[in-house]
């Protein structure tokens, strides 16, 4: 059976861990051509081994997408190693800890730089290639945390309260550029939708335990029981990339058990 992204050149940003490892798995089954970016260069070789142990195609390019020359040329290695970029993943991000007021401006500057100035310097590096194309693809990485408030009584759940603002504020921004990119896309026939997770079990997110940090929080206000996991995510990111969307741009997509009121 012919995989949904057969012929296709996949850049995964943060493919070397959580969520980003499983969609770069998913994308190489489905016949992509993965091309893996992250720092930890030992993540990236390893899952890179991994992908072509099972046959796939895929190739770890080091790195950091908050800094724009390292983005340009790792874009260019990809383009050199595979021909071209049709899907672009922009999936690496964190949080920080510390809650407004008291979160530090360098963890400030750090999640705007890494959520939001990542996801724009790759889209700028990678968008000539996705003209050239004719059919590219860009799947953003929001969260809930952009359309959710909270309450005091959420904020005390967890023991450490809530990501931090700026880590709400990075993702809003990240739907805000999904719906801007959409728009400049329509002429070249790029797709440019959203995914935004909830409770996802991760390495980032669990910090070394079983359970996401913010369970309590997420288990109080959930429709469906328990965690998702990165493949659920994945699944989504694929749909996405495929031509099986190929009517839907701008278009963000919550994966998140069900969250009964958002905004
Ligand atoms: P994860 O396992 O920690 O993955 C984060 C990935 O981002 C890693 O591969 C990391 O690799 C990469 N990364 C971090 N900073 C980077 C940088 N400056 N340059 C390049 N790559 C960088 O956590 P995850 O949960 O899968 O997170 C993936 C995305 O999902 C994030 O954007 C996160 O905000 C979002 N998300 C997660 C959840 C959840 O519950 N898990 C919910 C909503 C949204 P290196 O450290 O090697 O660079």
């Amino acid at each position: 059976m012919p995989g949904r992204l057969d012929g296709k050149v996949a850049i995964v940003t943060g493919g070397n861990s959580g969520i980003g490892e499983a969609t770069a798995h998913l994308f190489a089954r489905e016949g992509a051509k993965v091309a893996l970016m992250a720092r930890r260069e030992g993540e990236g070789a390893r899952v890179q081994d991994a992908i072509r142990g099972e046959g796939g195609e895929a190739t770890y390019i080091q790195c950091d997408v908050t800094d724009r020359g390292a983005v340009d040329s790792a874009v260019a290695k990809a383009v050199a190693t595979y021909g071209g970029v049709d899907v672009l993943f922009n999936n690496a991000g964190h949080g920080a800890r510390g809650n407004f007021p008291d979160e530090e401006d360098d963890a400030w500057d750090s999640v705007i730089q890494v959520n939001l100035n990542g996801t724009f310097y790759m889209s700028r590096a990678a968008w000539p290639h996705l003209i050239e194309s004719g059919s590219g693809a860009i799947v953003n990485m929001s969260s809930i945390a952009a359309v959710i408030g909270f309450s005091k009584n959420m904020y005390d759940l967890s023991g450490r309260g809530v990501p931090s603002s700026s880590y709400y504020v990075a993702k809003a921004g990240i739907d805000a550029f999904t719906r801007y990119c959409a728009g400049r896309g329509g002429e070249h026939n790029i797709r440019v939708n959203c995914v935004r997770p909830g409770q996802i079990i991760t390495p980032g997110a669990t910090g070394g335990t079983d359970t996401h940090v913010f369970k309590a929080v997420f288990d109080a206000t959930q429709i469906l029981d328990g965690p998702g996991y990165p493949e659920d995510v994945a699944n989504v990111v694929l749909f996405l990339a495929s031509s099986d969307a190929r009517f839907l741009t701008g278009e963000i997509i919550n994966i998140d058990g069900g969250t009964p009121r958002k905004l």
